[in-house]
Order: C-alpha cells, then sequence, then structure tokens
C-alpha cells in the first residue's frame, strides 16, 4: 500500500522572484497552520511556513513535480496573529512576502531539533520516607529557579549546571536521583532553560509623574488590548524605571515583552540594570551576537523560555508565542528604519504587531518624532509625561558659541570659548564630552597639486581619511584603501591635505591643547563589540577618563554621573543636507547629547558650536521652548504636505550601465499615474546618484493622507517589465534620501 501524503501550502523564509511566495509540498505526516518546516527550494534549504491544506480544486501542479518537506520542526507553531502580521508587513512595504517571513525565522540551524540532552526535574511523587536535607533542598530550589516552567516541569538542567546554582557536588545530585527526589527529562538544550527574570518592584521611591505613568501602564499591560502610550519624559528623568513597571506587570502574567533599542551601544548598560531588578539577564538580539548565540537566543524565544527581550529592530519580528508588551525606547532614533531588503520602520511596525495582538505598547523618548506628536494628536497615542529629572538633578544650561564671532584658530575646531569652559571643568575634576557627528580623520582630502578630491571608484562620495588604520574610506559602501603617498590624479607627491575634521582628528586636536586629560574615543569604528563598549562606559563611569570624545553613538541613552560639560563642535552638520527632518532630527540629536550632562548633582552645561545662531532650531534649544517649535515644525510640514501630514514614497531605479538605467527610468516616468492628490516627481538622479558601482535614478510620489499610495504604486510598477540587470527599489514612507 502507499503511503499517504499531505499536499501542503508553504510559505517560503526567501523572496522568490515570482509568485506569490508560497508553494506547494508533500508532506508525510499530517501538519496544522503555522507549524514550521524545513523545504528544498531548488538546490537550497529554505525555512517556510505550513498554511494549511491544499485543496483539491487548486492541485494546478502535478504532484509528481512536487518535492517533500525536510522535516517538521519541533519549535511551537505560529499563531494566526503572526501570520497576520507578515501579511501585513509585506503589504505595507510593497515587499515579497517571503522577505518578511526571512526576518521571523532567519535562521536555518534554529530549526533542528538540538541533540538530545538528558537533566533532572524534581521527581513526580516524592516517597514521604526520603530523608530531606538542606542540601537537598538547596538543590530542589535550584531545579524551581532555572526550570523556565515549573508548573509544566517542562526540560530539565543538567547535574553541572544544578550543582553550580545550588554550590554542591554533582554526585550529591546523582545520589539524589537514586534516591528517588529526582528523575530525569530530556533537554532540549541548556540554553533552552536561562534563569527566570520575576516581578519585581522598582527599588526606587517614585515622584509623582512616574508614579501615575507606571501606574497607568501597568493597569493597561494588567487588562490587556491595544493602547499606544507615549512615555513622553526629559533626558534622566526615569523612564526606563517606569517602562520596567509595565514589564513587571508583564512578567505577571506570565508574558514575554521586547524591548527595542536603536543602538548596540546602549544594549550592555539596560542589560545590566535590567538584571539587577529582575534577577535574570534579559535575552538579548542584536546583530554583534555570533551565529551560535543567535541560533540559541531564537530558539528560547520561539519556545517561550525567553521572558524579555531586548534588541535591535530586527527583534520585533520574532514569533513570541505570548506577547503581553512592546516598549520601543529612543522612539524618535532614525536608526528604526531599515532602508534595505525589506524597508520597514520597526515603531511603525511595532504600532501594528500590538494591535493585532491586542496588547499595548509603549514609545519612551525625550524627544518624541512629529510622527508621534501628530498621532498624539489625532488621539492615536497616549502621552505619558515626566518634565523633571529623578532627584535633585536638573537639566543642563544650553548656551550657543557663535563661530563668527569668536571663531577657533586655523585648521582647529575647538572655539576659545569652549576651550574656556573646557579648562574649568577638567580643573574642577568634571568629565567633558566633546560630539561631533563624523567618523574618522577627515571627511575629505584634497590635493594641493591639482585641486581634485580623492572620491571613491563605487560612489558618487569622497572617501573618508582614518588614521586608526592608515587608511580611506567609503561611508557608503564600505571600500576601503590604504592611504595614498601620492595624488591618484596628478601623481604629485606629498600633495594631500585632509579637510575638515572627524572624531579622530578632534581628539588630536584635544590632546594637544589638554595634554594632561585622559581621553577615551567612541565611534563605531572603534569600539566594534558589546564587550568594548562595556569597557568604555566602565571607564567613563568610574571616572578614569576626563574627556570623552565621540559621534551619535555617545549621545544617547548612556548615563555618565560624573559628566557636567558637552561641547558640540559642529552643531550645523545636520542641517547641511536640507532633508525634510534635519530640523527636527537636529533639535532631538542636541537635546539627547546635552542630556548626558549633569544627570547627577550640580547642573551640567551644553555650548553648542554654530555658525547660524539664529536658526530657529538653536534659537528653541537656548530659549528651551520646546512646544513653539514643534509647533512650527508641525506647520511648515503641513503647508507643504510632506510627513506626517502626507505620505512619500521613493522609487529608486538603479543599474551598471547609466544608459539603460536612464532609459528605464525614462519608460517607466512615462506611464505615471494620475489621481486627485497624487504627485509624482522624477525621474532625475537620485541624491547620491552612484552607488555601489550602480547609477540610480528616483521617483518621489508624495500623496496626502487619504490616498492608497501603496495601491498606486503596486499597478504602476506591474505594468512595467524591467530588464534583469535593472533594480528597482521601492521604500514607502522613507527615511534616508540618499
Ligand atoms: P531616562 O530613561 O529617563 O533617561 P533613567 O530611567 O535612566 O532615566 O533614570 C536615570 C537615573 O535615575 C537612573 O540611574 C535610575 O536608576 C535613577 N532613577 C530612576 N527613578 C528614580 C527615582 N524615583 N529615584 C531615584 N533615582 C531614580
Ligand atoms: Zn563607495
Amino acid at each position: 500500500m502507499k503511503t499517504p501524503y499531505h499536499r501542503i501550502k508553504v510559505m517560503l523564509a526567501t523572496p522568490l522572484p515570482f509568485g506569490d511566495g508560497v508553494l506547494d509540498y508533500l508532506s508525510d505526516s499530517p501538519v496544522v497552520t503555522g507549524q514550521i518546516v524545513l523545504v528544498p527550494l531548488g538546490r537550497r534549504d529554505v525555512a517556510g511556513l505550513v498554511l494549511g491544506l491544499v485543496e483539491e480544486e487548486n492541485r494546478t501542479v502535478d504532484v509528481k513535480k512536487l518535492k517533500h518537506v525536510k522535516f517538521i520542526s519541533g519549535l511551537p507553531a505560529l499563531d494566526s496573529k503572526m501570520i497576520k502580521f507578515i501579511h501585513w508587513v509585506a503589504a505595507w512595504t510593497l515587499s515579497p512576502i517571503g522577505g518578511v517571513l526571512k526576518m521571523v525565522l532567519p535562521l536555518v540551524d534554529a530549526l533542528h531539533d538540538p541533540a538530545e540532552v538528558l537533566g533532572f526535574v524534581t521527581a513526580k511523587n516524592i516517597d514521604g520516607a526520603v530523608r530531606m536535607t538542606a542540601t537537598r533542598k538547596k538543590i530542589l530550589d535550584a531545579i524551581a529557579d532555572m526550570t523556565p516552567n515549573i508548573e509544566a516541569n517542562m526540560g530539565g538542567r543538567t547535574a553541572k549546571a544544578l550543582a553550580i546554582h545550588a554550590g554542591v557536588n554533582v554526585s550529591t545530585i546523582k545520589a539524589m536521583a537514586k534516591a528517588g527526589l529526582l528523575e530525569t527529562a530530556a533537554i532540549e538544550h541548556e540554553a533552552m532553560m536561562p534563569p527566570r527574570a520575576l516581578p519585581q518592584d522598582s527599588g526606587y521611591s517614585f515622584n509623582a509623574e512616574q508614579m501615575a505613568a507606571a501606574t497607568t501602564l501597568q493597569n493597561a499591560v494588567s487588562e490587556g488590548g491595544f493602547n499606544s502610550f507615549v512615555l513622553d519624559g526629559v533626558t534622566g528623568s526615569g523612564k526606563t524605571e517606569v517602562y520596567f513597571d509595565a514589564i513587571t506587570s508583564a512578567l505577571k502574567k506570565h508574558q514575554q515583552a521586547v524591548i527595542l533599542l536603536p543602538e548596540i551601544a546602549l544594549s550592555a548598560a539596560i542589560e545590566q540594570r535590567f538584571a539587577q531588578r529582575f534577577g535574570a539577564p534579559p535575552v538579548v538580539w542584536h546583530s554583534g551576537l555570533t551565529l551560535g548565540q543567535r541560533v540559541a537566543a531564537f530558539r528560547i524565544i520561539a519556545a517561550g523560555g525567553a521572558r524579555v527581550v531586548i534588541g535591535a529592530r530586527s527583534a520585533l519580528f520574532l514569533p513570541y508565542p505570548d506577547l503581553g508588551l512592546i516598549v520601543i525606547d529612543e522612539e524618535h532614533e532614525q536608526s528604526y528604519k531599515q532602508d534595505d531588503h525589506v524597508p520597514y520602520h520597526a515603531r511603525d511596525m511595532a504600532v501594528v504587531r500590538a494591535k493585532i495582538n491586542a496588547i499595548p505598547i509603549v514609545l519612551a523618548s525625550a524627544t518624541p518624532s512629529l510622527e508621534t506628536e501628530a498621532n498624539i494628536d489625532a488621539g492615536r497615542y497616549q502621552r505619558l509625561r515626566l518634565t523633571a529629572r529623578v532627584g535633585a538633578a536638573e537639566l543642563p544650561a544650553i548656551e550657543l558659541i557663535d563661530l563668527r564671532r569668536t571663531p577657533p584658530d586655523r585648521q582647529h575646531w575647538i572655539a576659545p570659548p569652549l576651550v574656556a569652559a573646557i579648562k574649568a571643568e577638567l580643573a574642577a575634576k568634571n568629565q567633558v564630552l566633546l560630539f561631533l557627528n563624523r567618523r574618522g580623520y577627515a571627511p575629505l582630502t584634497l590635493c594641493r597639486t591639482c585641486g581634485g578630491r580623492i572620491t571613491c571608484p563605487h560612489c558618487s562620495a569622497w572617501l573618508v581619511t582614518h588614521k586608526y588604520d592608515a587608511a580611506m574610506h567609503c561611508h557608503h559602501c564600505g571600500h576601503r584603501t590604504k592611504f595614498p603617498d601620492h595624488c591618484p590624479s596628478c601623481e604629485a607627491e606629498s600633495s594631500l591635505v585632509p579637510c575638515g575634521p572627524g572624531v579622530e582628528r578632534l581628539a588630536d586636536e584635544a590632546r594637544r591643547i589638554f595634554p594632561d586629560a585622559r581621553q577615551a574615543v567612541l565611534s563605531s569604528d572603534l569600539m566594534t563589540t558589546p564587550k568594548s563598549l562595556a569597557a568604555f562606559t566602565d571607564d567613563v563611569t568610574e571616572g578614569r577618563v576626563d574627556i570623552i570624545i565621540g559621534t551619535q553613538m555617545v549621545a544617547k541613552g548612556h548615563h555618565f554621573p560624573r559628566l557636567k560639560l558637552v561641547g558640540v563642535v559642529d552643531a550645523d552638520l545636520g542641517l547641511a543636507g536640507g532633508d525634510l527632518r534635519a530640523a527636527e532630527n537636529t533639535w532631538q540629536m542636541m537635546v539627547q547629547v546635552a542630556g548626558r550632562a549633569g544627570r547627577i548633582g550640580d547642573k551640567g552645561r551644553a555650548m553648542l558650536q554654530t555658525v547660524a545662531p539664529d536658526t530657529p532650531v538653536f534659537k528653541a534649544l537656548l530659549s528651551g521652548d520646546r512646544a513653539s517649535f514643534i509647533e512650527a515644525e508641525k506647520n511648515a510640514r503641513k503647508l507643504a504636505e510632506m510627513p506626517p501630514y502626507g505620505r512619500l514614497v521613493s522609487i529608486i531605479i538603479s543599474g551598471r550601465d547609466e544608459g539603460k538605467c536612464a532609459e528605464s527610468a525614462k519608460m517607466l516616468g512615462r506611464n505615471k499615474p494620475q489621481f486627485d492628490g497624487v504627485s509624482i516627481l522624477g525621474p532625475a538622479p537620485a541624491p547620491i546618484p552612484y552607488l555601489r558601482g550602480r547609477y540610480r535614478f528616483r521617483f518621489l510620489i508624495k500623496t496626502n493622507r487619504s490616498v492608497d499610495v501603496q495601491q498606486i504604486t503596486r499597478d504602476w510598477l506591474k505594468s512595467f517589465n524591467f530588464h534583469s540587470s535593472i533594480r528597482c527599489q521601492v521604500d514607502v514612507d522613507p527615511y534616508y534620501f540618499m
């Protein structure tokens, strides 16, 4: 007799160049919707999601052509909410569904059942006559401590792990098993059993605002249901401590919580705080992990063993079986926007996930984005305010240094008033932070002989000189070349001059002016692992550093108790591009970086160097009039019908052959859809017209908010057949205009 098989629909976790991302497969054993499988695709094996059986009438492919499922993963099936979320993200971002599923199931290795290991759990029926000693009791407590789901007696721990946790010998544990107090049980993986984070109240006594915010959040989590909160609190107002209270509520309900952070640089500090409060470290998820760590983390998360996950934006897509709360810390950060593969904004997608899961979400920031402000205005989000720093600490005083009046010397970047202020702080044994949002030594290198600029061979961009590796880097494509000893165009020797400063050059200058001060430079080139970052943070916190010099990595989130003065070397930098959010982002960045000063004790100071002190954003920073600044920004955006009051979609057509690429863009341009409330700019050369060896042309679709811009874009692009060498990248709600 033939073995019966089941014909099933499987959504593949890879973007397919054809169809709807779903293929038919055969399975020998029955499956349910949502189950995770491994299937062959061409010569590869890819992860897949079972969508159900293929109905009789839909069996269009000859069964002989179908392939068999390789195996069904032992991980829990995804629920219908997760599947709905995947569809939603694909439709919103106009991305292939397989690309979205790939973010949910990113690791094929994590689907295999790991080799079985035996561990110990408490015996179900303990003979009352067996002697219970203090040591034995310790071991039973250790099991209770280390078992993620004690009620279900799920999994076990190895004798070794138990021995370490309980502080006993392995032989004692084995003897206990012999006496019938313990039983063996399969443990899927040692790492599946992380110590449990336990609900824990804050050790601080909250001020009235903290209390009110925490109570609101706790109630929302306890009751469940969708609700968006904006935890709008000045830097150092105790926001983290407040959303930890919301996490306590999720833990009490035995649900999972996820905290997204904009930057790994911040994860070490928050992990530590988390562990201090909840008695166990969170599970972390970010690009700094090794493959083995990622596999382990994924399995714990998917199996429900992870109570709280702290991670980068990609952590939003992981399959939490019973999510109870999402927190987006520093919600205004642009790094929540991913611009390649599936271009999504993690904050916006997180709100959607919360809505689908019917759970609360908390967006925390000292400088909420204009998008979030607009959602508050529209009554969609509820604002919870923390207006003061905790304890006696005051917000720093912000001063402007007019570089036209008190300029630094030639080839110097620290102006005299800032030099004087730094001297005074150093004399008082306080820490100083110099902020310059530019990596490397010099952003531009000129040839004195021919006047040429050194540019990237693959991009329309200058090469940035880096001193730490004596090389020039392209910050767009990663191209790297040894620093040349002669000009690449005219061959003149010793003719190259660096122009402008990066953090490395600023550090040189500071070393010359303040030779006795101990320095630490923080930039993503120099501090590449969570470990090196943690070491940096320790050095600063414990006072082994006098002057911190850093890029945006140093601006956010850190809590440096000894820091009293922040100097912003080039406050105008972010305004230069004229980007839609330039003023807003400058304001956010300045408030964040200034907020590092004076977090404890005496009031701190922030001095911003600018050539344009009359610019509205600097006036607002000087006067502290946030409300008027936001109001003015909103009005300007409303008037221009720009986001958040209008919508944008960018379409980049790129190719290695400039002529072919221009031709494709032109042809697409001939079919521009015409609707009321929709205007389409382009094709025009993209802001970066040549990138990674490809020529680029851009369309920008601008609509009012009532238009279904996805539908329009989909229809327009569907009508067009691109040559295989031409790539078309669509970015709904773009943030990076390049
Ligand atoms: P934010 O996230 O708003 O920048 P944090 O939550 O990091 O603020 O709090 C700043 C510092 O103050 C942290 O060291 C935190 O532990 C501490 N803190 C928070 N709430 C209180 C409180 N009610 N009393 C005393 N210290 C507090
Ligand atoms: Zn390049």
